[in-house]
């Protein structure tokens, strides 16, 4: 199996998988219970978390919150500051190229009085400073876009984003980090907020991480027993919170040389792609090199995944996390595509352990599917 679809979950990391079984084994306990052996488990979650504020690079203003994953991080930050800061304005900037997770929770916003506006994108997806410059002022309390787009791999301004933002104090800046964490490098210090999801870094699924400045402040969306800052109520999973802090490890420690061989493998899959008459490359040279969307005109992105399928090769339509829900194609359409290149797109993502073998089985399956779409497509005129 040549599996090509890790910006939708990657393969658990062997340290993960041996951590999280080994803590439901031994250490299983309630990290809230008064007896030693919750204790011990409180103990192991606090390192965890001192260990993640380091991997990250965290200075002391920020906590961490283990949540269930990036929907839920996003939900949190952004109902919750909204909330907070509501009484410092009404207005939320984000662009429509953002993950549902962020792009729904801020209509919802809307829906409750907030005034959204959106940010606009460049020809090539990527945030417009300019654009949010125009749309700064004092009512604006909450600006969210993400590092890595999902879909298309571009990397959006971060560091020029958080600059323009520093002449607006009380706007909370929001970063969805799930695509670039442990790729891309990234100072999240900059920020006021940021998610991520382990199961996109070799974790386990139903498990991830918000990391917050204003912690004290901001106003929690999940009410109960008060756990994790009183922000994140219910029992804490210690199995899981602790695998997420070895995966964390396994990223941070390799970071450079994963970095590496995304940037060689990722670019030999493109220049492969490129030589195909008719194929258009939808992701913009500069995107980060482990996520490339392309679309075969006229063909419907579906009937491709079938074909690479058969050969036992696993890639995506635009993104897993939104194929079923008819606004999957967002990012594309914001970037101005028509419709037969949105329906005909695909995403191949790769993460750090591809081989050459690997590639050179697509790339023969790739040829074997263009020649049979070619076919097909000649057929149907
Ligand atoms: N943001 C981005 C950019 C994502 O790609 C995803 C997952 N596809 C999420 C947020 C949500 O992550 P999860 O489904 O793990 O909550």
């Amino acid at each position: 199996m040549i599996y090509l679809d890790n910006a939708a979950t990657t393969k658990p990391h062997e340290d993960v998988i041996k951590s999280y079984t080994q803590m439901n084994q031994h250490y299983f306990f309630n990290p809230n219970s008064p007896h030693g052996a919750g204790i011990k488990i409180a103990h192991l979650i606090d390192k965890a978390r001192k260990n993640i504020k380091q991997y990250l690079n965290l200075n002391d203003k920020f906590d961490v919150i283990f949540t269930s994953g990036a929907t839920e991080s996003n939900n949190i930050a952004l109902q919750g500051m909204a909330q907070t800061k509501k009484r410092f304005g009404n207005t939320i900037l984000t662009t429509k190229m953002e993950h549902p997770s962020v792009l729904e929770t801020v209509r919802a916003l809307e829906e409750q009085g907030f005034n959204l506006k959106y940010i606009n994108t460049t020809a090539d997806g990527k945030l417009d400073l300019n654009s949010l410059e125009k749309l700064l002022n004092d009512d604006v309390i909450l600006v969210t876009c993400m590092h890595v787009n999902n879909i298309m791999g571009q990397v959006q301004p971060i560091e020029e984003i958080s600059k323009m933002l520093e002449a607006y104090p009380k706007v909370h800046f929001h970063v969805d980090g799930v695509q670039g964490f442990g790729k891309i490098p990234l100072d999240i210090n900059l920020m006021d907020s940021y998610s991520l999801s382990a199961h996109k870094f070799h974790g386990l699924k139903g498990s991830g991480i918000l990391v917050l400045n204003q912690l004290r402040s901001i106003k929690p969306i999940i009410f109960g027993g008060g756990q994790e800052y009183g922000i994140r109520s219910g029992t804490v999973n210690a199995p899981v919170n602790v695998s997420l802090a070895k995966a964390m490890r396994f990223m941070q420690e390799n970071c450079e040389q994963h970095r590496k061989v995304l940037y060689a493998k990722g670019s030999e899959i493109r220049s492969f792609i490129e030589n195909y008459e008719g194929i258009v490359i939808n992701s913009p040279t500069d995107a980060a090199p482990y996520i490339l969307n392309i679309s075969f005109p006229g063909v419907k992105g579906e009937v491709l995944v079938n074909a690479f399928s058969k050969f036992d090769i696993y890639l995506s339509t635009t993104s897993a996390c939104s194929s079923k829900k008819s606004s999957h194609n967002e990012t594309l359409k914001a970037m101005g595509m028509s419709n037969s290149r949105i329906e005909g797109s695909i995403r191949i993502s790769i993460t750090y352990d591809i081989t050459e073998e690997q590639i050179e089985t697509f790339k023969e399956a790739f040829n074997k599917v263009y020649i049979e779409v070619k076919e097909l497509l000649k057929n149907e005129l």
